[in-house]
């Protein structure tokens, strides 16, 4: 390469990390292996080190891949929150312990071995003995705030029992979600055909996550704390402070062994590797510390990684087999996910006989061709993935693999959005699993939450050619529904009566029922508050529809073919004929925005407006209103001649104080 052709690859792989990092940390849903996630950062970490000259402190090499998310208030972390550097050999075990010796300048070292925790980071302040605030990693140097959901976890201590704990002090591990919580929650997700969690570690930073903590309560989390952090310490070692730890209530794990040699951690590693898979959580490896606090200070940190400590990843279980062919499934919005027929092989006690190949690039990436013999792996995660191919086994007349350009179910000639790694089938009205998924999410309870028809009855009824769209749920009548099997008067009576129901859900909800593509439960909102009706939006052009919040050039364009379709417009005539919400209904109350999520706002003194229009614009965007100033409150909304006890609090609370105008501004209401 040259080095042109080396920056070039150098910004795309920033590029691709970034994105995947936040799809990874933020959404929760990986779009590749953490092997090839692996492999990209090896390739850039290599390429800057070649290059120096390339290097930069906003790559995410030298950078902590962020769970921020806007939907949580921002902390600035007393102490940095890293990651840690990782190793997978015996030998890279025996480097790091050189370079302790070397850096320290003392053979004198003892180690901490511990499990690593597979969920996410959390660090939790402690003052006098009470639970203060809990901070996710977020990138290393803020996190979200996320107390309100760790307080449901049970086995997190809300006030500390035992004496010696420091005035102030943060304690972190790592929220994990136990495999028998997984599998119920999976369990739950199938049954509402929901997508299951691809292992406890993405359903664990999920769940950390949600906005609504009575759900975080009945997820079953568990938390493991691995570090303490004080200017206080009981002990000057890590091994020590965290026994004590373990006396305040802390769940702290009983699998620690302090190790004096590598030989030490060797045995660990070893006996761990197997024994892990006795545990009721999921492990990816091992932790090695130095346990001096003075050796661990002295040593410092590097941008993304403490240099006094070093991950070590266990081996996932692979096995060989050959790959007999490949069927392309028709998801519910149309796209592709080819999947991998192969030859029955035993892994990690299971037969696998099939898995996902995710998309054409990855087989592109891995040059996977019919014939050749894939190496399975089965990791963290609960379903097998394929980690690459045994080139030495590959025959000779093997041939590149030519990617399917119909769709299997329609025929209809597949298409690949730029920007998107899947191929889909665009014919959203014509393909069986397509009108099948439209009408299962219309039908569920947070689109039109007809009851009665749960996704089961929306198949049968589709099967028995009952409904061929979402338009001739509307038509039925009693007599088609109780001539399904295992239908009862009653039940198709409850439907009779859901149906009718529906026809009250208001227009927001009724946009997102449609499924347009890219047009989810937030976005339908905002869309439908801005434009008020279904006929405005479908008289909109992209450019008005830009001009909504959140709207970018995708969805702008998905609006618009979708009513540029003449099937959608017969669907919505009939909708709209059988008596549906296209319109917001103005009685005064209705929310405008959620810009006052989650916030406490009190209102004091005399205003332009009558205090109660101020109170109502509080609801209707979202917030709260509250009548005394604690330290939840989100803003003091400050008018004349207000009490004075009331502002000094808020003063010496640090409550944001704002004046009428500035409420206006902030909730784009003209003044
Ligand atoms: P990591 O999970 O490999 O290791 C650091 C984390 O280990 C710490 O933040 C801490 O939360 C945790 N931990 C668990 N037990 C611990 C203990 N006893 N002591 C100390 N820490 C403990 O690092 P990371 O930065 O969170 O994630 C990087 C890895 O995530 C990558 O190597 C990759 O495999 C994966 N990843 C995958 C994708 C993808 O698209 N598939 C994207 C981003 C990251």
């Amino acid at each position: 390469m040259n080095i042109e052709e080396i920056i070039q690859r150098v910004n795309f792989l920033r590029k691709e990390l970034d994105r995947l990092n936040y799809e990874y940390y933020v959404l929760n849903t990986p779009a590749v292996d953490d092997f090839v996630y692996d492999c990209l950062m090896t390739e850039l970490t290599e390429l800057e080190n070649q290059n120096p000259e390339l290097k930069s402190s906003e790559s995410p090499t030298v950078r902590v891949g962020s769970d921020i998310t806007k939907e949580f208030v921002q902390v600035k972390h007393k102490y940095p929150m890293l990651s840690l550097s990782n190793t997978y050999s015996q030998e890279e075990i025996e480097e790091f312990d050189a370079r302790i010796r070397k850096e320290t300048g003392t053979d004198n070292i003892e180690y901490v071995c511990e499990l690593k925790f597979d969920g996410t980071a959390i660090g939790i302040t402690y003052r006098d003995g009470v639970l203060v605030q809990a901070v996710t990693r977020g990138d290393g140097e803020q996190g979200d705030d996320v107390t309100a959901n760790m307080r449901t976890i049970r086995s997190i201590p809300l006030k500390l029992q035992g004496t010696g704990y420091p005035v102030e002090f943060e304690i972190r591990g790592e929220v994990i979600m136990p495999f028998s919580s997984f599998n119920r929650l999976n369990k739950e997700r199938e049954e509402k055909h929901q997508t299951p969690f691809a292992n406890p570690r993405n359903a664990a930073a999920g769940t950390l996550k949600m906005q609504d903590s009575s759900e975080v309560a009945k997820r079953g989390l568990d938390c493991c704390l691995y570090f303490l952090l004080s200017e206080n310490m009981p002990f000057d070692t890590h091994f020590d402070n965290l026994q004590k730890a373990a006396s305040w209530g802390f769940k702290v794990s009983p699998n620690m062994q302090k190790c004096n040699s590598t030989d030490d951690i060797l045995t660990f590693l070893n006996y761990w590797d197997i024994e892990r898979k006795n545990l009721p959580y999921d492990t990816d490896g091992a932790v090695i510390k130095v346990n001096s606090l003075t050796l661990q200070n002295a040593m410092g940190l590097r941008a993304k990684s403490p240099r006094w400590a070093v991950a070590y990843k266990f081996k996932a279980e692979q096995a060989y087999t050959p790959l007999l062919s490949i069927d392309y499934q028709v998801g519910r919005t149309g796209a592709i996910t080819p999947v991998a027929n192969l030859q029955p092989v035993q892994l990690a006690g299971t037969t696998v006989k099939r898995a996902s190949l995710h998309n054409a690039e990855q087989i592109e990436l891995h040059d996977i061709r019919i014939g050749d013999t894939l190496i399975v792996e089965k990791g963290g995660d609960i379903i097998p993935k394929i980690v690459g191919v045994d080139k030495t086994k590959r025959p000779e007349d093997s041939k590149p693999l030519v990617y399917a350009v119909v769709c299997p179910v329609c025929g209809t000639e597949l298409v690949k959005l730029s920007g998107e790694a899947k191929h889909y089938c665009p014919n959203e009205s014509g393909c069986a699993p397509q009108i099948l998924g439209k009408i299962e999410h219309f039908v569920s309870r947070r689109a039109m939450n007809i009851e009665g028809i749960g996704e089961e009855t929306a198949d049968l009824m589709f099967e028995e050619h009952l409904i061929h769209n979402i338009a001739d749920i509307y038509d039925l009548t009693k007599d088609q529904i109780v001539r399904l099997e295992h239908m009862g008067s009653r039940s198709a009576d409850n439907i009779i009566e859901g149906i009718s129901k529906s026809k009250e859900t208001p227009f927001p909800r009724v946009l997102f029922a449609l499924g347009i593509r890219y047009v989810g439960e937030t976005t339908a909102k905002k869309i439908a508050l801005a434009f008020r009706s279904l006929d405005a939006i479908r008289n909109a052009s992209a450019e008005d529809l830009l001009q909504v919040e959140e709207v970018g050039d995708r969805i702008a364009q998905s609006i618009v073919l979708y009513f540029a379709d003449p099937n959608n417009a017969a669907i919505i005539e009939r909708l709209k004929a059988a008596g549906l919400k296209f319109e917001i209904e103005t009685d005064g109350n209705e929310i405008l925005s959620d810009k006052l999520k989650g916030k406490n706002i009190v209102v004091s003194g005399n205003f332009s407006r009558p205090r109660d229009e101020l109170k109502q614009l509080i609801e209707r965007h979202g917030g709260k209103n509250a009548s005394g100033i604690t330290s939840n409150t989100g803003y003091l909304i400050a008018g004349d001649k207000m009490g004075p006890a009331k502002l000094q609090k808020a003063e010496k609370l640090g409550i944001k104080i704002i004046s009428e105008n500035e409420f206006m501004e902030i909730i784009n209401e003209p003044q």
